[in-house]
């Protein structure tokens, strides 16, 4: 079993605390991505699992067996680091080949492993070259087959597309995808960017400032977000957030009246996904947004204007569909979709019985 547990780990460098204590636990053969900004402690907690730094406490399991103290070569993983550089004096072939012949693989078979590989990365007419000939992406690619060759049962990754274009990275995306999905890699994988995680991941941990914010599949973490945080890093555009005051259990949305949510206090936040406002008919009930710009977006259009009392809103509507006057400054009716309305405390948590 090669799930990986990871108990109550904290980091700190000096002064800097970069990890709180975080428990986290991927499943055998699951994909996780950790998701968060810069600095939020993901290469950190991914270091830690690696070896290749110590947790000031708490403990790392890779299946049953505590790794903590073992040195990253005797953990039983494979790994991509941003800066875990390619062997420069060896060839793309040798690269790629090096993790099968440490483990005394027999020649044919690391000839069809270097060779499967080679070909998932697009580094087929590179094989013989030496890294000093490559460029940053294509270097980047040689380190993900090296890892890819072994066929680890571990795997983790830190922004191993980072260098590639956006065409290439999202044509990798789907190639890593299916073959680590297929392996049944357990794969631990670091981004700050949101649509690779949504699009690779089975679960994603949602980080920020050392702590994990929320875990759940990327649909849970889309549709749902336990906070103000989430709903606002995970989504193009972000989650919208209206501060709204309560008022006889109910909030009044620029002309619409909602029920507040149970447990709301005096105030409460509205946090509403741009696609889930559509327009509303005149004879409908709705509310009052104000258009400031709106931009085509392939198959969408993006609204960015203000509502329930000058505060910031983007809408997101079909460019296909029935669209307003697109003028600045006029109003638009609006009506939410009542079953997609996710309702947070002031302090950014989401309420209870929220969807
Ligand atoms: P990025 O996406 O920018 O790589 P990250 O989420 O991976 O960010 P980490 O690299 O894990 O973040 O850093 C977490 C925190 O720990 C940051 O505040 C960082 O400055 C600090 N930090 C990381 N490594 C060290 C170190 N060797 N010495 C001191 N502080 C460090």
């Amino acid at each position: 079993m090669a799930s990986i547990t990871i108990e109550r780990v904290a980091k700190s460098f000096g002064e800097v605390r970069a990890l709180a204590e975080v428990d986290l636990t991927v499943a055998d053969g699951e994909f996780l991505a950790l998701l968060g900004p810069s600095g939020c402690g993901k290469t950190t907690l991914l270091r830690i699992v690696a070896g290749l730094e110590s947790q000031t406490t708490g403990r790392v399991l890779i299946g049953a067996r505590d790794v903590s103290a073992l040195p990253p070569r005797k953990r039983g993983l494979a790994m991509v680091f941003q800066n875990y550089a390619v062997f420069p004096h060896l060839t793309v072939y040798e690269n790629v080949a090096f993790g099968l012949r440490m483990a005394r693989a027999d020649k044919a078979r690391i000839a069809a492993q270097v060779e499967k590989a080679a070909a998932l990365l697009h580094i087929e007419a590179l094989l013989r070259r030496h890294p000093a000939q490559l460029s940053g992406g294509q270097r980047q690619r040689v380190a993900v087959a090296r890892a890819l060759a072994v066929e680890p049962a571990v795997l983790l990754m830190d922004e191993p597309l980072s260098n590639l274009d956006a065409l290439l990275r999202l044509e990798m995306r789907a190639e890593l995808k299916a073959v680590l999905s297929e392996a049944g890699t357990t794969t631990i994988y670091v981004t700050h960017d949101q649509t690779e995680a949504m699009g690779l991941a089975d679960r994603i941990a949602v980080m920020q400032a050392g702590r994990i914010e929320q875990i759940g599949s990327p649909s849970e973490i889309y549709d749902r977000p336990a906070t103000r945080f989430v709903g606002g890093f995970v989504g193009s555009p972000p989650m919208n957030f209206l501060e709204l005051p309560v008022q006889d259990g109910k909030v009044d949305l620029g002309g619409l009246a909602l029920a507040a949510p149970p447990g709301a206090g005096a105030r409460v936040l509205l946090g509403l996904r741009g696609e889930d406002i559509a327009l509303a008919r005149p004879t409908e009930a709705g509310f009052a947004f104000t258009l400031k710009v709106a931009e085509l977006l392939g198959p969408q259009v993006l609204l960015t204007g203000v509502a329930a009392g000058g505060q910031p809103l983007r809408i997101v509507l079909p460019a296909a569909g029935p669209l307003p006057p697109l003028t600045a400054g006029g109003d638009i009716l609006l009506k939410p979709d009542p079953a997609r309305l996710r309702w947070m405390n002031e302090a950014g948590k989401a309420l209870e019985g929220s969807p």
